[in-house]
């Protein structure tokens, strides 16, 4: 029993453990079935190398000591979780296609430059990234893209998103994604038909318009609602996010649906198996 145990066991490695996602992410990985978290490291330098990792994330001690080898992870691990910086994932992907290990990336950010990086370590390893990892807010793209399709430009399409008062950017980049699904579902491009920021004297709605609101304010951690106005009816679609755990969730299952698949690069879409945008 034991035995099986063993071999069927994900063993997981974190890099960036001390982050904000790591200590979530450590959180998630000991909870979650299936897998064992193995290896975790910092930056060189970080205040937290040498505690106990589960101790740092408020989970008791784990007898898991962060270090500053990053290789050493890759070596103990057959999947790696990484939210960190883009150079940091760079290198990473290269650790990773030299151990042929599985590396999950949740870091955004990346320059096209780096993004080549990622490309070229995926012919030896499976790397899995998503700039959202939430299982939810990936099925409300697709969602979005297939019921934009069904209903046609009679609807008018608004997307209203709320943040807490501190992001600096507006709309969301998760908003961004589900004006560009809503706009592949009418076959067209978001950019010819967005209407962003309306103020004062805007006129009447432009038709095939595909609106965006931006709202801000306490701590609220996420919220989309895909908006369909018709004459007589509204369809909306809305996903709440109330804790980052979620995205540590889909990172998790990310790392376990790609345990013994070929190398390449997949996203969030492949691994719940939705159509792509
Ligand atoms: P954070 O600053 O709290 O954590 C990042 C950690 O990475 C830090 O502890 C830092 O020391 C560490 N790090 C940097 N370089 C490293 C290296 N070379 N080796 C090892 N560790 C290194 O930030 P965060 O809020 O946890 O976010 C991290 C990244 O994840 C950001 O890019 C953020 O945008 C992204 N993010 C993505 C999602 C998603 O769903 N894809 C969700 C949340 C955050």
């Amino acid at each position: 029993m034991e035995f099986w145990r063993e071999v069927c066991m994900l063993r997981i490695g974190l890099v960036g453990a001390a982050g904000r996602m790591g200590q979530t992410l450590a959180a998630e990985v000991t909870a979650t079935a299936g897998c064992a978290l193995v290896a975790a490291c910092e930056r060189p330098g970080h205040a937290a190398l040498g505690q106990d990792l589960g101790t740092l994330a408020g989970l008791g001690a784990l007898g898991l000591t962060i270090g500053d080898d990053a290789a050493a992870v890759f070596r103990a691990a057959d999947a790696v979780l990484d939210f960190t910086a883009p150079a940091a994932t760079v290198a990473h992907a290269r650790l990773a296609a030299a151990a042929g290990r599985i590396l999950v990336v949740g870091t955004t950010g990346l320059k096209p430059e780096e993004d080549a990086e990622l490309s070229a370590a995926a012919t030896r390893a499976v790397i899995v990234q998503a700039p959202n990892m939430s299982v939810g807010v990936n099925l409300l793209v697709a969602l979005t893209r297939r019921v934009a399709a069904i209903l046609g430009t009679e609807y008018d399409i608004e997307i209203v998103e709320m943040h807490h008062k501190h992001k600096v950017d507006a709309p969301s980049g998760t908003a961004l994604a589900l004006g560009r699904a809503a706009a592949a579902g009418r076959g067209v491009v978001l950019e010819s038909v967005a209407d962003r920021g309306r103020d004062g004297l805007t006129g009447a709605r432009k038709a095939g318009a595909i609106g965006f609101a931006a709202l801000r304010g306490g701590d609220v951690v996420g919220e989309h609602t895909v908006i369909f106005a018709a004459p007589g009816e509204r369809v909306e679609l809305t996903h709440k996010a109330t804790a980052r755990g979620i995205f540590a969730r889909g990172a998790v299952r990310a790392a376990l649906w790609a345990h013994g698949k070929p190398a390449g690069r997949y996203d969030l879409a492949d691994v719940l198996g939705l159509p792509r945008e």
